[in-house]
């Protein structure tokens, strides 16, 4: 009998976790299980709408979840629907991929005023996850300030400097496109604690900035140090020396009808986010640098603005039965393995660091550890799972189901876009035209 694998989240860590089994040769029967009704997570619902190219990586990730050993099924919260002590007493092994989609906190004064907003919650909202699409953030003053210096808060300050018709090609939803390029946005600075050869943007991401239509980079170049530090390792170096190289081409860049400014403020740490009833402002120390550490200088300044995003790290969600390490956002692991038949990968593992591509690596040591792990007594899998969730009327959604989802956004797309995403749970399950949970119900019934 077939090895039962439960993967709670359909990202891709789930995905590199799925492909890795089934690489291994190993006789598994593999079941997504998937809180949206959507799956992909970080690449629907992270990467930003104008990184199409990136999101082609779902291309791969389709042929995973068409594989002969793979089923589906969507919309089924762990936690709600089903208990994770239910999911290991039905399956063999259970890996938990859920990332990390919780916001770390703003831990200053004034951080939870109302025009304050995590990234992951504010990247959800223009990426349409139904679980933001109704922040309804206020982009209504001229200045907005995003903290952080990551790839996070490098895509959110590119998503609102860029035009209607650079973000033509992108799947930005209706509402939010309304939303960022009616505002009046004149002025985003992302702020970092620490230097330029301290920024955690990649390259490729920075180099993008030239090619800004209506926008032109800013920093100030006194700032910009002649050499990356002399502590990293000859690829570390090489990385920064090609950032810095891209902030001294930002302050060479003439564009003097640009309508908006996309700025760089170096060594400012937020100690207070002003304002009474909303953000009025934010208060920052000027910082120097101590053996790599970001520590206060006494010398304060304000930035006015009416909008601050914090993108400053997120963690993964904690669920019953699953050791935590509230300090970190992680689960609690030894090289993956949580406990014998319970598994953690990607981010909710590691925490929210390296490329999408990096979560192949915690995939591949999965096989050996399930193989060390089990013996010859099988679970049911499957068939419980699909009992139990038909007992509870959990209305799930399967490959199919979503693959009929996904044709109506694609269909719906007007001009370059690719797709007019759906961002409610219920309009997704209205394409399906018919109730699915009481069709499957009925075959259930009747012994199919
Ligand atoms: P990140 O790369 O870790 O950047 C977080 C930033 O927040 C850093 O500048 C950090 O400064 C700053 N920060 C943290 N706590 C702070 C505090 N209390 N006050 C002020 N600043 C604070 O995280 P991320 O941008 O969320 O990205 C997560 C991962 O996704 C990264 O590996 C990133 O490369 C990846 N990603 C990749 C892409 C892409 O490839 N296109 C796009 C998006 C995200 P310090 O450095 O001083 O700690």
């Amino acid at each position: 009998m077939s090895i039962s694998v439960a993967i709670i989240g359909a990202g891709p860590s789930g995905f590199y976790a799925a492909e890795a089994l089934i690489r291994a040769g190993l006789d598994c029967r593999i079941d997504f299980i998937e809180a949206l009704p959507s799956p992909f997570g970080l690449i629907r619902s992270g990467v930003a709408p104008d990184h199409q190219n990136i999101k082609a990586v779902v291309r791969a990730y389709e042929r995973t979840a068409e594989d002969d050993h793979v089923a589906y099924y969507g919309n089924v919260k762990v936690g709600e629907d089903i208990s994770l002590e239910q999911l290991r007493r039905f399956y063999d092994a259970v890996v938990v991929a859920t990332g990390a989609p919780f916001d770390r906190s703003l831990d200053i004064p004034g951080g939870d005023l109302p025009g304050v907003y995590g990234s992951a919650a504010f990247v959800g909202w223009y990426n349409g996850h139904p679980d933001h699409q109704d922040l309804e953030p206020s982009l209504d003053s001229e200045q907005v300030c995003v903290i952080g210096q990551g790839n996070v808060a490098l895509d959110i300050g590119r998503v609102l400097v860029k035009t209607a018709d650079e973000m033509a090609g992108s799947d930005l939803p209706e509402y939010a496109a309304r939303t960022i390029h009616g505002a009046k946005i004149r002025l985003v600075t992302l702020f970092g604690r620490r230097g330029p050869a301290e920024a955690k943007f990649t390259n490729s991401e920075l180099k993008e900035l030239f090619k800004l239509s209506d926008c032109v980079p800013r920093l100030d170049p006194a700032v910009i140090p002649d050499r990356p530090p002399d502590d990293l390792d000859e690829r570390g170096r090489r990385a920064k020396a090609r950032n810095l190289d891209s902030f001294r081409g930002f302050a060479a860049v003439d564009k003097p009808q640009a309508a908006k400014v996309l700025r760089f403020e170096f060594f400012a740490m937020p100690v207070e986010v002003l304002g009474e009833k909303r953000v009025t402002g934010v208060r920052f120390e000027r910082t120097r640098l101590e053996q790599g550490r970001a520590v206060g200088t006494g010398e304060f300044f304000v930035y006015a603005c009416g909008t601050v995003v914090a993108a400053i790290g997120t963690r993964a969600k904690p669920l019953d039965g699953l050791p935590f390490d509230k300090r970190r956002g992680v689960v609690i692991n030894c090289k993956g393995r949580v406990a014998e038949g319970l598994y953690v990968v990607g981010w909710a593992k590691r925490g929210p660091i390296g490329v999408i591509g990096t979560n192949k690596s915690d995939a591949d040591t999965l096989p050996a550890l399930l193989d060390e792990d089990l013996s010859n007594k099988r679970k049911p899998g499957r068939g419980a799972l699909e009992a139990w969730l038909t007992e509870q009327r959990t209305r799930w959604i399967s490959y199919e189901d979503w693959q009929a989802i996904n044709a109506t956004e694609i269909d719906a797309a007007e001009g370059e876009a690719p797709r007019k995403k759906l961002y409610r749970i219920k309009d997704m399950l209205a394409v399906l035209g018919r109730d699915a949970q009481s069709a499957r119900q009925a075959s259930h019934d009747h012994g199919a």
